[in-house]
């Protein structure tokens, strides 16, 4: 009994703090596996009934309290995991809390792996895997919006839109295999629509979900801003306002932003990753030339660069500045218009007029950053991840593939080939088509106890 590997299907029993480390009212440890609720006894005497909860004192070997707390008993495979959970609420003290641990190690269970938990609710089919995914987003969350959309998420809207869209290719599957096989002989049942034409709606369909979990990736991850310019341009400055408090140090000597100051903001509830950089210039010593580095390496990954430069600086020196950079998606941002006594607002056709200083043109260039964070139309409505989008990209592509075919007039069997492939792809993104390996880099992302 106290060895944790139990009789069923040989899985050892895995414990864990659920709650986070640190000081805290309560202190959760939750134990999973065929032998959750004979180690919970050990420790705490007799379980309460299934989903009820009971005051008990936990036990260390020697019959002396380690803490005090409630039990909870969920009996698979109506829990969490699918398996028997015990959840022991007790005090949130780390030492508390490891005793307890200790406790339950010593008798035989055995400390989870970041996500175990989630990866055992996956594998007995309670969860799917872009709902596993966003229990891990939903605990991340770092935006009122990012954990709405996480939680529609887990709720199922992603899973449930590329269900619907694997079915529809199973759908077409099956009518063509159906062509192949009963070729000379009249079928009932079949659509009379054209194959080039079923195959675009299915690609419009696929479309619209890339779109919206493209979206819903940005929520997640949002969207990396680097504001770049010369020293004393604002930059700094741009930032606090941007962040609306002192997070980059602002002074009068150039080059003092010598590093990348990393934020995270939020504009209206999505999240927007903001790296200051160094200043462009031709760098003196080392670690300055580290910062233009660095700087450079920031400004090739970033989805938009601010280049912020001073409204009186002369036009050549703008264009040249320009040619500096990699080749983004650009927003001028002509600083310091309190200066040149130019009206703040929209400038030419990408630029903006601020005054970092006195707050002038910043709503409009708030305005302007939700717009191309695609947040003017509609917000993400639930999140996705980079794999999901890689899963979406590459079922279009098969998707393209049957429809080049089907077009070339080529055979039904190359058309279907190429669904098979795309329906796979889509299978990814739930997990019902997926590797050992795969899943053990999406699980290792959590962190451990969840
Ligand atoms: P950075 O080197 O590009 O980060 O520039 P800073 O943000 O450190 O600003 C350099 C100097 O310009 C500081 O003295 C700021 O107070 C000043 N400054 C920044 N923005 C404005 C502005 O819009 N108007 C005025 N008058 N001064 C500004």
């Amino acid at each position: 009994m106290a060895d944790g590997s139990g009789a069923a299907g040989g899985a050892e029993t895995i414990c864990a703090v659920a709650t986070p480390p640190g000081q805290g009212g309560i202190g959760v440890v939750r134990l999973s596996g065929p032998a959750a609720a004979a180690l919970a006894a050990a420790v705490a005497g007799p379980l309460p009934a299934p989903r009820y909860a009971a005051l008990r004192r936990f036990r260390d070997a020697a019959g002396e309290a380690i803490d005090e707390g409630l039990v909870l008993y969920f009996p698979g495979p109506h829990s969490l995991t699918g398996e028997d959970v015990v959840e022991l609420q007790g005090h949130g003290g780390p030492v508390v809390l490891d005793r307890l641990l200790q406790r339950l190690l010593a008798l035989g269970a055995r400390l989870a792996r970041p996500g175990e938990f989630s990866e055992r609710a996956f594998l007995n089919g309670r969860m799917d895997l872009s709902r596993a995914e966003a229990v891990a987003d939903l605990i991340a969350a770092r935006s009122e919006a990012a954990a709405r959309a996480a939680m529609r998420s887990l709720q199922g809207e992603l899973a449930g839109q590329v269900h619907a869209l694997t079915d529809a290719l199973a759908e077409e599957r099956v009518q063509l295999e159906a062509r192949i096989d009963f070729a000379d002989e009249p079928l009932e049942g079949l659509s009379h629509d054209p194959l080039p034409d079923r195959l675009a709606a299915l690609a419009e369909r696929l479309a619209a979900t890339r779109a919206a979990a493209g979206r819903g990736q940005l929520l997640r991850e949002g969207l990396t801003v680097v504001i770049a310019g010369r020293p004393n341009a604002g930059k700094s400055s741009l930032l606090n306002r941007l962040a609306q408090r002192d997070a980059a140090i602002v002074t009068e000597i150039a080059g003092t932003t010598r590093d990348v100051i990393d934020e995270h903001l939020h504009i209206d509830g999505l999240p927007l990753r903001v790296l200051d950089t160094a200043g462009l210039r031709p760098a003196g010593d080392a670690v300055e030339r580290e910062g233009v580095r660095r700087a450079q390496a920031a400004m090739a990954q970033a989805d938009r660069l601010l280049l912020v430069v001073d409204d009186r600086d002369p036009a050549e020196a703008v264009a040249r500045l320009r040619t500096e950079l990699p080749a983004r998606p650009t927003t001028l941002v002509r600083n310091k218009c309190d200066l040149s006594g130019h009206p703040a607002g929209p400038a030419d056709e990408d630029g903006f007029r601020v005054s970092a200083l006195t707050g002038a043109g910043m709503d409009e260039l708030r305005a302007h950053l939700r717009s191309v964070m695609g947040a003017d139309g509609e917000v993400g409505t639930f999140t996705a991840r980079r794999r999901h989008l890689e899963a979406l990209d590459t079922a279009g592509e098969a998707l393209a593939e049957a429809q080049a075919a089907a077009e070339a007039g080529a055979g039904e069997e190359l058309v279907a080939e190429s669904l098979r492939m795309a329906q796979q792809r889509l299978g990814e993104i739930t997990g019902e088509v997926t590797t050992e390996d795969l899943l053990g880099r999406i699980f290792a992302s959590f962190c451990i106890g969840k």
